[in-house]
């Protein structure tokens, strides 16, 4: 039987003959020329006048926090609602997530929790915004572009001026995705970062990239991720990391970009399909949709209402040969992270373990989309 899967990479462009040029010229690593094209793609995609590729989205993240000089021992803000690697790279960088729930309108952090927590749980200081319970200094907000979609940027960056922390934004999956018809480097992050794993619109096998407008900041994002290293020889001025992307990353990068529109084309289709045919099925909800923001629609799917069987579900549709998955477990359920300071989770606790996501790679056939919503239909 024919298998659906889940998400999976689409490599039908010019994705070979880009590798047989990083062979044929011999720079299969982290020097090329397709390094600097697929940088110079993602600012004209972007707006953002840099962009510094790394091996993947979670050292992106990682290398932009230490880059913003986010303290060991400091708060970074994130939602609990995102995937491990957030939490991890505020980790890595030796800081520790204050985990915030989410909007129901976006699943993103939501704006006015943010400022009610901020003007109750914090004082600005001479030594900046100290968390009071714990004493701790806040040190950056990281926003999640959860499913694609952009945060309230308007509302969210205003605060974060108020307050002085700079704005970090985990944009893995949002490649393409607009807020208010603004490209995402222009819409108020210090610095965004997107990743290029294979389960996200475009891949580059595994990659990600840090973009940016502060030319410096983005340099020093560079300069740390090549090791910290000045001029030719073994000269080092940080301790910095070895996170380049390669060429042979990178030029599959550059063939994936050729294609992105027709990509983002086809994730809105599908899910709109999904939405147009779940929308009058009783108990279902679907993904939210925001009036401000352009999703890149990364992920479709629909919310179980609570009577469902997520497992049960899930294992009709594998008899039908079709992958579906729950999605993010927050932050706040996690054995690392169960202890870190938080506000009440109400919100993503509502409806994380009802989320199923549905089969949606961008080479998906019309007729097996149809399978899925008529097997699904069926099985609820
Ligand atoms: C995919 C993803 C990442 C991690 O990217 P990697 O390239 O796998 O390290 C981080 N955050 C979010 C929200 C993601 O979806």
């Amino acid at each position: 039987m024919n298998s659906i899967p889940l998400c999976i990479p689409n490599l039908a462009g010019n994705e070979i003959k880009y590798i047989q040029e990083c062979i044929q010229s011999n720079f299969v690593s982290s020097i090329g020329p397709f390094v600097k094209r697929f940088e110079d793609e993602i600012c004209k995609n972007t707006h953002a006048k840099y962009a510094v590729t790394t091996c993947s989205g979670t050292t992106a993240l990682h290398v932009s926090l230490v880059a913003l000089e986010v303290e060991r021992d400091s708060l970074v803000i994130a939602p609990s609602f995102t995937f491990i690697a957030s939490a991890n790279a505020i980790s890595h960088a030796g800081a520790q997530p204050w985990l915030f729930d989410v909007s129901n309108k976006d699943w993103c952090l939501d704006p006015d929790l943010l400022e009610e927590i901020l003007s109750s749980e914090t004082e600005q200081t001479e030594k900046g915004v100290i968390h009071k319970s714990s004493g701790k200094r806040v040190s950056a907000i990281m926003l999640v572009y959860t499913l694609g979609m952009p945060a309230d940027m308007d509302k969210i960056t205003s605060i974060a001026k108020k307050y002085n922390l700079p704005v970090i934004s985990d944009a893995a999956a949002a490649i393409g995705s607009t807020y208010k018809n603004e490209p995402l480097g222009s819409i108020g992050a210090s610095l965004s970062a997107f990743s290029f794993n294979g389960n996200k619109t475009i891949t580059c096998g595994g990659g990600g990239v840090v973009f940016g407008n502060d030319r410096s900041l983005l340099e020093k994002v560079k300069h740390l991720c090549t090791t910290a290293r000045v001029g030719q020889d073994y000269s080092h001025d940080m301790v910095g990391f070895n996170y380049r992307m390669t060429n042979v990353e990178a030029a599959i990068g550059c063939a994936q970009m050729e294609v992105l529109d027709k990509f983002m084309e086809k994730k809105r289709a599908i899910h709109n399909n999904y939405n147009n045919s779940f929308s009058k099925i009783d108990g279902i909800t679907l993904f939210p949709e925001s009036d401000l923001s352009q999703s890149s629609c990364w992920f479709s799917g629909i919310v179980l209402g609570k009577n469902y069987n997520i497992d049960f579900i899930r294992k009709k549709l594998r008899g039908k040969g079709i992958d579906s998955r729950p999605f993010w477990k927050p932050m706040h359920l996690q054995t690392m992270y169960k202890d870190c300071p938080k506000t009440s989770q109400h919100i993503c606790e509502s409806f994380w373990n009802r989320v199923l996501t549905l089969p949606c790679s961008t080479k998906l056939k019309d007729s097996e989309q149809e399978f899925v919503i008529k097997s699904l239909i069926n099985i609820l």
